[in-house]
């Protein structure tokens, strides 16, 4: 990218950069912002990383560790499906039986050597008992981790969040978190990519990068869509302050600084990516869409945000109103876009009958959805 890009990407007036990223949103996308109604399981919040901004991982000796069972998470699936949800979102720490005996032993007792098998496990699950589409959440996975989970899953997903190494130095908030080194998140980026698997990622905004380092991240992105067509969705969300989080006196992103974010990632990004903003996160749903987002994420009437839990989620009419008021039509989608839906080698066959039971004729959530089982 020329540096003339970046330097008006970095310094021009907040509004030219709207402008812009207005005109490509609209061109491409039209006037239609979506969401996914979703229910969230959170499989289990046993993590091998410790983030400076995490609430959601406990420490598997404390009282609060845990994984959920299959009837627990059968009972989550179930409350979702009565309530109108069409897709679970499986998120959950990376990888903990590889540095806590007790998280490995607490796996073997339900019969899994790794917690990607029994994710497998849950996946295969929801889509035998319920009309739910899972999308899983899982952090970095190798090609054999990903083999496993496509046959069972619609896509999947895991942030960036950063490129820049600094932040993986002591002091900073991925230190000794083997999983937050950029390089295994873009491997694992590279490995959706080449086995065709719709896939989710996005940026974490406020956790001590730079302005040209998210720039960085974004172009990583963007490479790497362009190789292999496989970014559905990027996320650009920003740091909130938790009061039992390490980072807990860190500021929060200003208002401006994620407007100009949201845009230099629209401006940056293949404009087929559809960019999402998570509207709990933020006091203003215009000031998202004036930046240029077109979809606002998962929204769910039943479980709660596991990550910001002291966020919750807009009321679906307020959402609507909010984004009619900006001339902007709300529709419901499928965990898997549209796109990805009739592209050849990035639908498995054991979704295919469950997206066709819950999609209408333009790839979005039907009004008027068939039983699966
Ligand atoms: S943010 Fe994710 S990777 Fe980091 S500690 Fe929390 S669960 Fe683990």
């Amino acid at each position: 990218m020329k540096h003339e890009v970046i330097e008006f990407l970095s310094n021009s007036d907040l509004d030219s950069l709207l402008e812009e990223s207005n005109r490509i949103r609209d061109l491409h996308w039209g006037k239609v912002v979506t969401y996914s109604r979703k229910v969230f399981v959170p499989l289990t919040n046993m993590c091998r990383n410790t983030c400076s901004y995490c609430t959601f991982v406990k420490d598997p000796n404390s009282e609060e560790a845990n994984i959920l069972t299959k009837d627990q998470v059968i009972d989550i699936i179930k409350k979702g499906q009565n309530t109108g949800c069409k897709e679970v979102l499986f998120s959950l720490g990376e990888k903990p039986e590889r540095r806590y005996p007790i998280a490995k032993r607490a796996l073997k007792k339900i019969g899994f050597d790794t917690t990607v098998d029994y994710l497998k496990e849950v996946c295969k699950l929801t889509l035998q008992k319920s009309n739910l589409i899972p999308h899983v959440n899982a952090g970095t996975l190798s090609l054999e981790d990903i083999k496993k989970l496509k046959p069972v899953t619609a896509s999947m997903g895991m942030m960036l969040e950063t490129t820049s190494k600094r932040l993986t130095k002591k002091g900073q908030p991925h230190y000794a978190c083997p999983d937050k080194m950029p390089i295994q998140r873009i491997r694992t980026l590279e490995k959706a990519g080449v086995m065709k698997v719709p896939f989710t990622t996005g940026l974490l905004i406020g956790i001590g990068e730079t302005f040209s380092e998210r720039i960085d991240a974004l172009k990583t992105i963007n490479r790497i869509h362009k190789k292999h067509g496989h970014i559905q969705e990027v996320i650009i969300q920003n740091f909130q302050r938790k009061p039992d989080i390490l980072m807990k006196n860190s500021p929060e992103p200003s208002k401006e600084d994620m407007m100009r974010t949201i845009a230099t990632a629209r401006i940056i990004l293949s404009p087929d990516i559809s960019i999402q903003a998570p509207p709990n996160l933020s006091n203003s749903h215009s000031d998202l869409l004036n930046a240029g987002i077109n979809d606002w994420g998962g929204i769910s009437p039943v479980t709660i945000d596991f990550i910001n839990p002291q966020h919750s989620w807009p009321h679906l009419e307020d959402l609507k109103k909010g984004t009619e008021a900006k001339g902007f039509k709300l529709k419901e989608r499928l965990t898997i876009y549209p796109k990805y839906q009739k592209k050849l080698g990035f639908v498995s066959n054991k979704i295919e009958n469950h997206i066709c039971a819950l999609a209408d004729n333009d790839g979005l959530a039907s009004d008027q959805y068939l039983e699966v089982i």
